[in-house]
């Protein structure tokens, strides 16, 4: 919607692209494709001429470093420079292959080249011309140094790096090459889009150099120098696009004022003096909200810095200012934690809170809906689905989604676009490496708690192999027989999905219970139960009904029971960084010292290098980074829905220093000229509208 807006500001100053090449034009018209082929051009989402320049190549056959033969490493793609010594003929060898031979010198060595089956070899290549061949040197016969089926060009041609292109089965690398070149033989300039000043600075090359040395580089310089334009000019429209989007949703004006800061008299409700990151965080949501227009804002901070307590004050300042609030979990087991630490909170204030998740009776579920439509519910709780379902508000104000990456900037347009712009506040769950949060969170506002509460005892961490887990029960015995609770993390539910020397949580909760730990009282919890089985699980956890819950990784996010200070997480190699912590974050919340003990046998080097980390270190960002840098942005969240936007040649781990510069660029534009309105900056205005339409509906564009 917010891109309809900004695009009628730009018609005005489009300008007409006629006598540049024609970017739009079908992929059908391009000399040597034709219909069929255009066919097999879509299939790799290539239909105009636009998108074929944006299709870049994945690596490329280097032409251009020619080794003397002599020096040739054997069986390694080489390219060598020579002389055919005399006219290949094809010969008919026993079932009828075609078979030419030659030789090839370059002055001091000989290697003999061997082509199958091509009728045209003997006319492609002339006795006495120099040739570049490029392939495998093998040994042959009595060591005689040949090469079988290399590819040649003539040394005339003057391209020595050639492109090779993500390629299926209906269409070759070399079709699309052809395809490029026919495009590419037009000379005409490839307009510009970034205006001089900032080519200048940055030391970019053009457009036009830039797509047309992607495609066939003249050195590994000006292949370098390509790449980098191109990769500033994504993560440069990237940022602006998401910094505009922040922008419309920061003007977007709401009914949902806060009138009178009831912050302090909440502060006086908690049994704890709040911190003063949790304080600066606060007051941060309170003035975008008392603003008039709509706040859009996320909540950074590491396990157990409080974030729980940021969300009360301010569904507390929204109820006494007559405003509902939602909060919204990813799973039913937290949904009801925060449903008792809100309820117990808001006790004596009078407002009214309520729980709906998919356990709740019909019956009760109606009578909520019933409560929501008509205002008499303030807060309520719930999983996303949910809420997002056909639940009415009397006067939504504040949409708290907590422990979320997993929803991108089009999940959060679809949130804002619901009532009547209620205020959006999003926690996220793990620390997430800054270069990460640019991308992903670069259209909200950003608060952090970077300080834990007073008095948290850092969690001691070991790593041990499985020989010593007799020794560890003793150990979480110790802990219990004080009065403590404990945590033993499976990687598995059950036994069906056995994979040998991997602990399933159903067989090890039958084990111990009736084994080491037959004298104490166990627990058993994992995704697969029923919700109200798990509720009843997690209660009696709570009460200390429950010593030792033995769990799968439902109880990774946001579970708090300070209570609990040992955690032994089983198979840990099994886990990633990101993920590990999480979970130790489970424990560590008292005043107590706790300890996580990371069990595993695997000697592989990128476990031994996680477990080093985890022993060492209990900062989440700082573990988060060392995470992105194990596994890279897309495996960094696992399998889960995540919300990073599919990037095209940028690698957000390796091109960060270029996402910085990017980003502070675009923020100065987005400063000093928020609509693009001054003639340099036109172009680049145009992009951004394709980008934002692109980030708001699910087929992206290949655009230039
Ligand atoms: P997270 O940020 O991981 O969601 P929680 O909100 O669950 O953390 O808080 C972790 C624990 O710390 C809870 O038991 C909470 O009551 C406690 N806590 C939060 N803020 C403070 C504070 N300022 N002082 C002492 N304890 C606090
Ligand atoms: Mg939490």
């Amino acid at each position: 919607m917010h891109g309809k807006i900004i695009f009628m500001t730009f018609c005005a100053n489009a300008v007409s692209l006629a006598r540049f090449m024609n970017f739009s034009a079908d992929i059908g018209t391009v000399k040597g494709v034709g219909k069929v082929k255009a066919q097999y051009f879509h299939s790799l989402g290539v239909a105009t001429v636009g998108e074929l320049l944006r299709f870049y190549p994945r690596a490329y056959e280097d032409w251009s470093n020619i080794l003397p033969i002599e020096r040739c490493p054997i069986g390694e793609n080489v390219c060598i420079k020579g002389t055919l010594l005399y006219p290949l003929k094809n010969e008919r060898v026993r079932g009828g292959m075609l078979i030419a031979k030659g030789s090839v010198s370059d002055g001091d060595s000989i290697v003999s080249v061997t082509f199958f089956n091509n009728k045209y070899i003997t006319s492609m290549l002339k006795s006495g011309e120099e040739y570049l061949f490029y392939g495998k040197i093998t040994l042959g016969k009595y060591s005689a140094r040949e090469m079988l089926s290399p590819m040649f060009i003539s040394v005339k041609q003057s391209k020595s790096i050639l492109p090779i292109y993500p390629q299926n089965q209906k269409i070759t690398s070399r079709q699309i090459r052809s395809a490029v070149e026919a495009v590419l033989a037009d000379k005409t300039e490839i307009p510009e889009i970034l205006p001089p000043y900032i080519l200048e600075k940055y030391s970019l090359v053009s457009l036009d150099t830039a797509i047309r040395q992607i495609h066939f580089p003249e050195s590994s310089l000006a292949l370098q120098n390509a790449r980098n334009r191109l990769i500033f000019d994504e993560l440069f429209i990237l940022q602006l696009s998401l910094l505009r989007l922040k922008d419309a949703n920061s003007t977007v004006k709401t009914e949902n004022k806060v009138k009178i800061d009831y912050t302090g008299e909440f502060f006086r409700l908690l049994p704890f003096k709040p911190t003063n990151a949790q304080i600066k965080a606060v007051n941060a949501a309170i003035s975008d909200m008392e603003s008039g227009k709509q706040m859009n804002r996320l909540l950074q901070g590491d396990v157990g810095s409080g974030k729980t307590a940021v969300a009360a004050a301010l569904v507390y300042t929204c109820a006494k200012n007559g405003m509902q609030s939602a909060l919204m979990a990813p799973t039913e087991v937290l949904a009801v934690q925060h449903f008792e630490t809100f309820s117990k909170l808001f006790q004596s204030s009078g407002i009214n809170c309520k729980l709906l998740t998919g356990s709740t009776k019909q019956a009760e579920k109606n009578q909520i809906k019933e409560s929501l439509k008509n205002g008499e519910i303030d807060l309520i709780i719930g999983t996303h689905a949910l809420i997002q379902d056909d639940v009415e508000f009397d006067k939504l104000g504040l949409v708290i989604t907590d422990e979320q990456h997993r929803f991108g900037v089009k999940q959060r347009t679809g949130l804002c676009s619901k009532g009547e712009n209620p205020h959006v506040y999003v926690m996220s769950a793990t620390p997430i490496p800054r270069t990460l949060a640019l991308i992903m969170f670069g259209d909200l506002d950003v608060s952090v708690l970077d300080e834990l509460p007073p008095g948290r005892q850092k969690t001691v961490t070991y790593a041990i192999s499985s020989k010593k887990r007799g020794g560890m029960f003793d150990y979480i015995k110790s802990h219990l027989d004080k009065g403590f609770q404990g945590y033993i993390v499976c990687p598995l539910v059950e036994e069906s999905e056995a994979v040998s020397g991997v602990q399933n949580v159903e067989e090890y909760y039958e084990k111990v219970k009736n084994t080491v730990f037959k004298d104490y009282s166990v627990g058993l919890l994992h995704g697969k139960m029923t919700p109200k089985k798990k509720d009843e699980i997690m209660a009696d956890f709570k009460n200390g009904k429950i010593q030792l819950l033995i769990s799968t990784v439902v109880i990774e996010v946001g579970v708090d029971v300070p209570n609990a200070v040992i955690m032994a997480i089983e198979n840990a190699e099994r886990f990633g960084l990101s993920q590990l912590h999480q979970l130790r974050g489970r424990v560590g919340r008292g005043t107590q010292t706790s300890t996580c003990i990371l069990v595993t046998d695997s000697q592989g080097e990128d476990t031994v290098r996680r477990m080093n980390v985890m022993c060492s270190t209990t900062d989440g960002f700082k573990i988060a980074d060392e995470d992105l840098r194990l596994r890279g942005p897309g495996d960094f969240f696992g399998t889960r829905q995540h919300g990073l936007p599919k990037l095209h040649i940028a690698d957000l781990m390796t091109d960060s220093k270029i996402l910085t510069e990017t980003q502070e660029l675009a923020l100065e534009i987005i400063a000093s000229d928020p609509d693009f309105r001054k003639t340099e900056h036109i172009k680049i205005g145009r992009q951004v509208i394709k980008k934002i339409n692109s980030l708001q509906t699910p087929a992206a564009a290949n655009t230039i």
